[in-house]
């Protein structure tokens, strides 16, 4: 199970029995602007077995948090603050050498465009044999049967002939189960998915999907898996933790944040998804204005500029007076459990149907 705890006060030590444990995290990138604080005093955890969906419009952090958690930024530019616990080893304070154990070996990434991960000078095989060689110690002559059989086990057909093709000689979705071999051939525990079905048509994505569960029930890995899709999230995440403006807003358990969800920032990503159903013509309902730069972020509730209930809450509260997120299932929101409760089910509720 994903445990939560609470962002404000005094929060539980990091590593405290969690697989991956992120505690009050602060990513902040140095720019002739200023400072941007991408990520402010995020904390999560997440164990073996279990996936955790993270959601959010483009710039809400999501990306950041992870490639920070794989010490993936570059240091030159970037300010990181807080705890990342991976199986007990603090990955903040780690020197290189150590996170490239760590990368590959325990924890992973699936990146969205695999033309940007896979070389095009090298073999599909030679790119997934390489890592394996280089963290098990295999001989050659292994580390290619064994890219061979990773290449199978994603279902690419032929994997013998086919691992010896360069990544332009597959089509999208081949090169995208090339890169989940690659990612998966030392047996990572972590597996970071970035936005990995984005750019494929939707039955390859289903398929990716599909694929990523089966893998997952083999390995028993732990996956954070980030995207803008709910619908996505709905099908591959236990877990959800809702992003804005570099601050988890809301999370709990999937089917419970889908079925009521508490923030009014949730409501809106929810509104605008379009529906099947609806008749067509029917405009999207888009969250109003833009997300904010986060050279200087709104005060108080990040999202109150475009929030459309602050009134509910009267006075200057959601402007001047952060909210905390909650332990466990909850929203960081100033409207009570009463108000948030009503306004979902008489005002968004009707629209979802
Ligand atoms: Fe909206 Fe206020 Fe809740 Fe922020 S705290 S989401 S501005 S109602």
């Amino acid at each position: 199970m994903t445990t939560v705890t609470k962002e404000s006060g005094a929060p539980a030590p990091a590593g405290a029995g969690a697989f991956l444990s992120v505690r009050d995290l602060h990513v902040a990138f140095r720019t002739e602007d200023g400072l941007v604080r991408a990520v402010n005093g995020l904390s999560f955890d997440l164990e073996r077995g279990r996936t955790l969906g993270i959601v959010g419009e483009s710039g809400s952090g999501k990306s950041v948090t992870n490639l920070t958690i794989l010490g993936l930024h570059n240091p030159m530019f970037t300010t990181v603050d807080g705890e990342i616990v991976l199986d007990g080893q603090e990955l903040i304070t780690a020197r290189e050498s150590e996170l490239e154990r760590v990368r590959g070996n325990k924890a992973a990434m699936i990146f969205q465009d695999p033309l940007t991960a896979l070389s095009p000078y090298y073999t599909v095989g030679r790119q997934i044999a390489e890592p394996y060689r280089k963290h098990t110690g295999a001989s050659r002559k292994a580390a290619w049967e064994r890219a061979v059989e990773m290449l199978g086990k994603v279902g690419i057909p032929h994997p013998r002939e086919r691992a010896g093709d360069y990544p332009h000689q597959f089509s999208g979705g081949m090169r995208q189960r090339a890169m989940i071999a690659m990612a998966l051939v030392c047996d990572p525990d972590l597996l970071i998915a970035d936005e990995p079905t984005t750019a494929l048509d939707v039955t390859v994505q289903a398929q990716i999907l599909d694929l990523l569960k089966d893998l997952q029930q083999e390995f028993g890995s732990a996956i954070v898996f980030i995207t803008h899709d709910l619908g996505v999230i709905a099908d591959m995440a236990d877990d959800i933790m809702v992003m804005y403006a570099g601050e988890a807003v809301e999370r709990g358990a999937v089917h419970e944040v889908l079925r009521t969800p508490q923030h009014p920032y949730t409501w809106g990503l929810l509104n605008s998804m379009p529906r099947l159903d609806s008749d067509l013509g029917t405009p999207l309902a888009p969250i109003p204005g833009t997300p904010p730069s986060l050279l200087r972020p709104p005060s108080g509730c990040r999202f109150h500029p475009r929030c459309t209930f602050r009134s509910e809450v009267g006075g200057t509260r959601c402007a001047g007076e952060p909210p905390p997120l909650p332990g466990g299932r909850g929203a960081a929101c100033h409207l009570t459990a009463e108000q948030k409760r009503s306004i979902f089910v008489e005002q968004i509720k009707p629209r979802l149907r």
